[in-house]
């Protein structure tokens, strides 16, 4: 004996119930059948919605119900054959005029009871069950038709009926010894009370109708038919590459479902868990998937955590107040009271202190429930022993469960963790006495961030993801959109990383595409599809979009841009910047985004600033973490100063070489901030901050070596002036060329004191044969007294500074 339920995608239309009828028809060869059946797919969401049309007082119920009958009718017209229509099609129409009536009523008086309700959608059953049974005859199959509401009592809880489950087993027996049809087709969802009123089961209740038969008569197994292939280990239309539970255990499924695993209807399992019956979920459209065998078994599974679920529209009460300490049958009271008016508590959390109780029930009933427990306790809230309770609305619960989790620690720690990292706030935690499961109350907005977040945490060798903004779509940016697509193959296979990027911005512009951009023809998008928009619309778009391991990296060197990392790190964004201008801004800028950076526990990277793609900040950030100091900073940070020296004989006029250096791509975008040695201020502030001294850009000496008429006006009089002071920069070369000596721009860190400017460096010194575009920084610390630690190496030109930032945007994973 095997009971099949088949739910309403099922059975959505004459196609699907086809292919439903196949499954049955491979499944009945294997002995008696019973199926249950959910109505078409969306029927019972459009009965409710004609209804409450009709109590309304909207006269749009009528075209709803028409609605309604044409389907049917037409599901069947296309299943049974035209010679044998005739009988069922009357009778769905008079089904269908009753149900008319019923609304006319409901229009009338413009009321809309819970009882009248639950007969209103029982309709939905009635006829799918109705059909399909008809159907399957005209097939050739000997099926009967039973009604579950002859079989199945319930109390009169109306749209949430109690079981009444010794008269139900007794009539279900009773039925299976008087009825010896090898098929029988009953609808779910629906049953009646002792007085024969219609009930139902509560919302996806035909799975529970399944259990109830299958218990009843100790069936050998019970497969809920459905449209995914088996329990997923999280809802996956919400989370990216889940996977298929092979096994789980009754718990853990009461667990996940009780959480919001849609897939089966939380009451199912107890039914089949109390006689052993082992269950599967199975997929209608692919029916040859394994799907889930929920059993009793422990599994073989190693994994820890089983899957996730979530829950929506939920409400967190609190209830606060000395008045509760040490109080022995506070929590009685509350619980009696709540059950006394039918508000199920979903999740319950005590802080140790007993100070507080918070409570978290589905927020259509909040109110209600304040105003229960208020009234409960106002004695103690007249005397000032207790607050009035205070409610949290637009939350959701997030939950993860595992039998194995008990048997492991640090699950939670990882959990929390995970969340905090996304910047996830959580309300309120409870983990159930079992262990099996740890839930958290979030808002309702992050649940979709957080699930994904869990799940590429849990779920090893799951794809992870990371959202990426970029802001600055020039020659870096160009660069490292070229590297992410050359290396997307090579990060998904070898380290199982996706980098999405999901928006790109200039200073006027931005393009956003949810599911990532096609960095294959990014530029074509940017071109035609990208719209006007300002720096802080495109942060406050990244902020709604709340995507799980958002990186914002700033290619730019606007101080716009840099003006936004603040509110970014706040909402736990990740912020990696080769733009210099924040992190060698004031003092205190700097130090605040540090500390946004810690409190949100969310990386701010900006290796870039200093040598491009040199590990110079992360060396120093290794040094200090590992408690060395730094003395003493002896540095070669210009590419472009270096360059420009390095080339620089007056065979040619400076000005030339400098405009070499900046058509090759190694200058700021402005020459004159490398000329002036702005440029080189700023690392050297970086650097000196980073090894843990405050220090701001004016307390560094800048003598310049620039005539002052340079650097007045704008780009053009800068390059037509300096080709006019040609015999200054020769001079400065000669004097330098006659003592041996080459000319490099240096910045050191002293005494405490930081400077940058022209030097005249000998062979002997460190910094003579420093080629190219090559920095150079001598570190000199408590462990390296007297031999500095040296990072020597190409630190100029877009593509190594977009390697750079490529490689922050990787580290924002483990930093
Ligand atoms: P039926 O109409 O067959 O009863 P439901 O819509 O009630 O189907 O349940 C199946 C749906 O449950 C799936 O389509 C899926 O979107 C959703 N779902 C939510 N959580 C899970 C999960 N953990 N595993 C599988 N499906 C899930
Ligand atoms: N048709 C009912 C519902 O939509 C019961 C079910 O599908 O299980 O809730
Ligand atoms: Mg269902």
């Amino acid at each position: 004996m095997q009971v099949l339920k088949f739910g309403g995608s099922s059975v959505k239309d004459a196609v699907n119930i086809k292919q439903t009828v196949s499954v049955i028809r491979e499944r009945a060869q294997r002995g008696t059948t019973w199926v249950v059946v959910s109505a078409l797919g969306g029927v019972t969401d459009d009965l409710l919605r004609a209804s409450e049309l009709a109590s309304a007082g909207d006269e749009q119920y009528r075209q709803s119900l028409q609605q309604i009958e044409t389907r049917h009718l037409e599901t069947v017209r296309q299943l049974i054959p035209l010679t044998e229509q005739s009988a069922l099609l009357s009778e769905v129409k008079s089904r269908c005029n009753e149900l008319l009536d019923i609304c006319q009523g409901i229009f009338l008086l413009g009321e809309l009871s819970l009882r009248t309700r639950d007969r209103i959608v029982s309709y939905g059953e009635w006829l799918s069950s109705r059909i399909l049974t008809r159907f399957l005859q005209t097939e050739g199959f000997d099926a009967a038709w039973a009604d579950s509401r002859e079989l199945i009592l319930t109390n009169d809880r109306f749209g949430h009926a109690q079981v009444l489950f010794e008269e139900t087993n007794q009539r279900i027996q009773a039925y299976r010894s008087g009825n010896r049809s090898p098929l029988a087709v009953f609808p779910g969802f629906i049953a009646s009370t002792l007085e024969g009123v219609t009930t139902t089961l509560g919302r996806g209740g035909s799975d529970y109708t399944a259990a109830i038969l299958a218990a009843a008569v100790h069936a050998d197994v019970l497969e809920i038919w459905t449209d995914v292939s088996g329990m997923m280990t999280a809802d996956p239309r919400l989370v990216h590459g889940v996977q298929q539970i092979p096994e789980i255990s009754y718990e853990e499924a009461m667990e996940l479902s009780h959480f919001g695993a849609k897939v089966i209807y939380p009451p199912t399992i107890q039914p089949v868990q109390a006689k052993g019956i082992p269950t599967w979920v199975k997929n209608t459209f692919a029916p040859h998937d394994p799907g889930t065998l929920i059993h009793a078994g422990k599994g073989s599974s190693p994994q820890t955590i089983r899957g996730l679920s979530s829950m929506n529209q939920i409400a967190l009460l609190s209830l606060e107040g000395g008045g509760m300490v040490g109080i022995p049958g506070f929590s009685g009271r509350l619980f009696t009271s709540l059950a006394q008016a039918s508000i199920n508590v979903i999740l319950i959390t005590q802080s140790s202190s007993e100070y507080s109780i918070c409570v978290a029930v589905d927020s259509n009933l909040a109110s209600k429930a304040k105003e229960v427990l208020d009234r409960q306790f106002s004695p103690e809230i007249q005397a000032g022993m207790l607050q009035p309770v205070q409610v949290e609305l637009g939350l959701s619960i997030l939950a993860i469960v595992g039998d194995q989790m008990k048997n492991h620690t640090g699950i939670s720690g990882r959990m929390f963790s995970a969340l905090g990292r996304n910047g996830v706030n959580i309300r309120a935690i409870a983990q159930g006495s079992s262990e099996r499961n740890i839930s958290t109350v979030i808002a309702a907005s992050d649940v979709a961030k957080a699930l994904n977040v869990l799940h590429e945490s849990f779920f090893a060798d799951d794809l992870r993801e990371i959202n990426l903004f970029i802001a600055g779509v020039g020659n870096v940016g160009a660069r490292l959109l070229a590297q992410l697509e050359q290396q997307a193959t090579f990060l998904e296979k070898q380290l199982r990383l996706r980098v999405r990027v999901v928006g790109l911005c200039s200073s006027k512009k931005a393009l956003i595409q949810t599911n990532g951009i096609d960095l294959a023809q990014w530029r074509t998008y940017w071109e035609s599809q990208a719209e006007s928009m300002s720096i802080q619309a495109f942060s406050e778009r990244m902020i709604d979009l709340n995507l799980r391991n958002t990186v914002f990296a700033d290619v730019t060197a606007s101080a716009d841009v840099a003006n936004t990392y603040a509110g970014l790190l706040a909402k736990s964004i990740a912020v990696v910047a080769c733009n210099k201008i924040a992190a060698s801004g004031p003092y205190a800028v700097y130090a605040n985004l540090q500390h946004l950076a810690k409190e949100f526990r969310v990386p701010f990277l900006f290796e870039t600033n200093v040598g491009a793609g040199l590990p110079i900040i992360s060396t120093l950030n290794d040094l200090i973490r590992s408690g060395d100091q730094v003395h003493e900073i002896q540095a070669v940070l210009s590419g472009t100063l270096n360059f420009v020296f390095n080339h620089y004989d007056t065979s040619k006029p400076f000005a030339e070489v400098v405009r070499q250096a900046q058509a090759e791509g190694y200058t700021e975008p402005d020459p004159r901030l490398d000329l002036s040695g702005t440029d080189v201020m700023r690392k050297i502030n970086i650097l000196v901050r980073e090894a843990g001294i405050p220090l701001e850009m004016d307390a560094i000496a800048n003598p310049g070596f620039m005539p002052a008429r340079c650097m007045e006006g704008d780009v053009d009089s800068f390059y037509r002036t300096m080709l006019e002071e040609e015999a200054h920069f020769a001079a400065l070369y000669r004097e330098a060329a006659s003592r041996g000596a080459k000319l490099k721009f240096v910045a050191q860190f002293k005494d405490g004191k930081a400077s940058v400017g022209l030097q005249h460096i000998d062979p002997s010194h460190d910094f003579y044969h420093l080629y190219g575009k090559d920095n150079i920084v001598l570190f000199y610390t408590t462990r390296y007294p007297q031999q500095p630690l040296v990072v020597k190496g190409a630190g100029a030109g877009a593509e190594v500074t977009a390697s750079g930032v490529f490689a922050d945007i990787l580290r924002t994973l483990t930093a």
